[in-house]
């Protein structure tokens, strides 16, 4: 029986394209219990092994491991996803504390870090490419930020350390949560909500009848939170509501949820996990894997766009200020207004409604449209294919290279439905590599959750998702055009974490091109194309107070930042005192002095972005200053594309991403096409 699911176990076959059509839930446990079996062995092998490392006889072993591990695991991860069963769940909940394992361990194998030393003091070193010589040398800081070089009793309090930062990390998240989950507001009377549109009322009264109430129940979580803080006339409410959010998991609550001393701990803890191995800080341990450079750095580019964005800021706070005194009656505006006022702004200044955009791009059109944009810059041709899926809805592409060469192939599944997991991604199915033997081709997973066609009318999709379609193709883009032959560097893999939206972030900026637009769109019924003047209040709506949002980003990034570097968690300052001292810096809205935000920043102290915040303006900045390449040479210029493509996109992780950005852009990142896309330009 073992035997059978074996041989005939399609996990196991590497021959080609994944075979979804064959693949059940209980060919998992066999196949992935035989490549762990297998590696256990090869890893012994190659720790034991008394010549001298070689690639081929040594890091190209490991390669062939990982790849194999992660193109049967694709795919099992991917169904559970997209087609999940109770049977494929089990399996997939069976199997992955096992990968984690293995590759743990792998991460602490002293025999391997040894030999990759081995081979990076070798004669042969030299000799090896240089996507080679990256993977070694990422292998090396890899296993040195994990404390593979500390002497024993160092190594033991480095691991405490670490088992220590991911309970207290847990706890911050569960106080929040629970913080979050005891809260709830029932209102009896319905002239306390007005203003509050119909669906938010209505989930309202959902859930107070679950409670066995009567009236209407809100909560502190996102979906009802927000509707009562934008809509609801009533001040007094909206204040309620909001002191209770903004003073979550804090000395305000119950006293067992309080995040406070936990934050206190986890900045001494990383501060000391950073000491040990020879860091100043813990910023310089997150630097030390990214493209950013060093924390001055990253605050130095953060003071510099809160220079250039603040008036444009103070400018929407002002207008802000004046249309809630004119029109509202609100003379001071207070932070439980913010919200409120901002929603009644908009809607007067770009009355323009979702469903009225969506009328305009049908899928067929949508599709076309993103295609042929990747032709015109690429010179590659995007045609439909053939094999095996693993649902009906999902479309199968090819892209083909000038040369008449098979380039990549990408699975396309768009909508939502039962059993598949919301939010919109890519995924690695293969990766490019080529051995003396084998080419693998890549091939992407694209995957959204627009709604499906209705009966015989095609799909349509609003403007967000045309972005994150394009988005999630820029991404597909990154990991299908890379030119790399080895596997560890090839595509995404060992891409900086704050350069890898590039792509991405990057093919967005079509969507808000006028000629590539007009030519996207067709009305279902008229077959006009987008009206120029819809578009022009599109691209106003998305610069709505750009400024003060950027302020916002930036005083999170400061502060996250500072916190992990010059901030002494051993002295007498607290967490607090820091972000009030950004805010005097930076801050245009000024919340009251009882908000205690640290205490549910939790994606600094429970999530991976711990001095990593400032990613999200960063690889902003890089793709809009990528693009503007493109807006001086012609949005479609080719050749821009082709340069594009050889510098950045074929390059992958075998080199730094700063390295590949000044090859294509001819110099260093700015700031000015950010501010220039999100409307701050003087
Ligand atoms: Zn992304």
């Amino acid at each position: 029986m073992i035997q059978n699911l074996l041989s005939d176990n399609p996990l196991l076959d590497f021959s080609g394209l994944p075979k979804f059509d064959q693949v059940q839930a209980s060919h998992v446990t066999p196949a992935i219990d035989k490549l762990l079996g297998d590696g256990r062995v090869l890893l012994q092998k190659l720790g034991t092994d008394s010549h001298p490392p070689t690639w081929d006889n040594f890091a190209s072993r490991l390669e062939d491991l990982e790849e194999h591990i992660s193109r049967a695991w694709s795919q099992v991860s991917h169904m559970n996803a997209v087609v999940n069963s109770p049977e494929l769940r089990e399996a997939y909940n069976a199997n992955l504390p096992k990968l984690t394992a293995f590759y743990a361990d792998l991460s602490q194998d002293e025999r391997l870090y040894a030999k990759f030393r081995e081979l990076r003091a070798s004669k042969t070193y030299a000799s090896l490419n240089a996507a080679q010589r990256k993977i070694v040398e990422n292998e090396l800081r890899d296993f040195r930020l994990g404390g593979a070089e500390l002497p024993q009793d160092k190594k033991a309090r480095f691991k405490a350390i670490q088992e220590e930062l991911s309970t207290l990390s847990a706890k911050f998240e569960e106080n929040l949560l629970d913080t979050t989950n005891a809260y709830a507001l029932f209102i009896d009377h319905a002239d306390q909500l007005k203003g509050i549109p119909p669906d938010a009322l209505e989930a309202a009264q959902q859930a107070a009848k679950q409670d066995a109430k009567s009236g209407w129940k809100f909560t502190l979580h996102f979906p009802s939170y927000m509707p009562l803080l934008q809509y609801a006339d009533n001040r007094g409410l909206r204040e309620t509501l909001y002191r209770a959010y903004a003073t979550r998991a804090s000395e305000f609550g119950q006293p067992q949820w309080d995040n406070t001393p936990l934050i206190a701990s986890i900045l001494k803890l990383r501060r000391e996990a950073a000491q040990l191995l020879g860091y100043a800080n813990y910023a310089e341990v997150s630097l030390a894997t990214k493209m950013a450079q060093a924390p001055a750095q990253v605050t130095d580019f953060l003071q510099t766009l809160a220079v250039r964005a603040k008036p444009f800021a103070q400018r929407d706070m002002q207008e802000l200020q004046a249309y809630a005194a004119d029109q509202l009656g609100l003379k001071e505006l207070q932070a439980w207004d913010i919200a409120y006022v901002s929603e009644k702004l908009r809607e007067e200044k770009y009355a323009f409604s979702d469903q009225e955009v969506k009328q305009y791009f049908p899928e067929q059109q949508v599709l076309h449209g993103l295609f042929k944009v990747t032709e015109t810059i690429f010179g590659v041709h995007v045609r439909p294919s053939q094999a095996p899926v693993w649902h009906k809805d999902v479309n199968f592409y090819e892209i083909i290279g000038r040369d008449g060469n098979l380039v990549g192939q990408f699975y396309l599944d768009l909508y939502a439905r039962n059993n598949k997991r919301g939010g919109a991604w890519m995924d690695e199915a293969i990766t490019r590599r080529k051995t003396l033997q084998t080419l693998a081709t890549p091939v992407a997973f694209l995957t959204c959750n627009f709604s499906a066609p209705m009966g015989d009318k095609p799909a349509q999709f609003t403007h967000d998702e045309v972005i994150t379609m394009f988005h999630e193709f820029g991404h597909g883009l990154h990991h299908l055009l890379t030119k790399v032959d080895e596997y560890g560097v090839s595509g995404i893999k060992g891409v900086e974490w704050d350069a890898v939206e590039l792509p991405s972030q990057f093919m967005e900026n079509f969507c808000w091109e006028w000629e590539v637009l007009r030519h996207m769109t067709r009305h279902a019924e008229t077959g006009a194309h987008l009206p120029r003047a819809l578009f022009d209040k599109m691209v106003a709506a998305k610069n709505f107070q750009a400024g003060m949002q950027t302020m916002r980003q930036i005083e999170f990034s400061l502060f996250d930042m500072r916190l992990h570097g010059e901030f002494d968690p051993y002295g007498r300052q607290t967490a607090l005192d820091l972000i009030e001292q950004v805010r005097d810096e930076v801050a245009v809205v000024r919340p009251p002095k009882w908000n205690r935000f640290p205490n549910n920043f939790s994606h600094i102290f429970a999530g991976g972005y711990a001095a990593g915040y400032y990613s999200y303006k960063w690889a902003e900045v890089l793709s809009a200053d990528a693009y503007s390449l493109f807006e001086e040479n012609g949005v479609l210029s080719e050749e821009t594309g082709h340069r594009f493509w050889s510098e950045i996109l074929a390059q992958g992780g075998s080199r730094p991403a700063l390295e590949s950005f000044v090859a294509f852009r001819g110099r260093e990142p700015t700031i000015d096409a950010l501010l220039r896309h999100n409307g701050m330009t003087a």
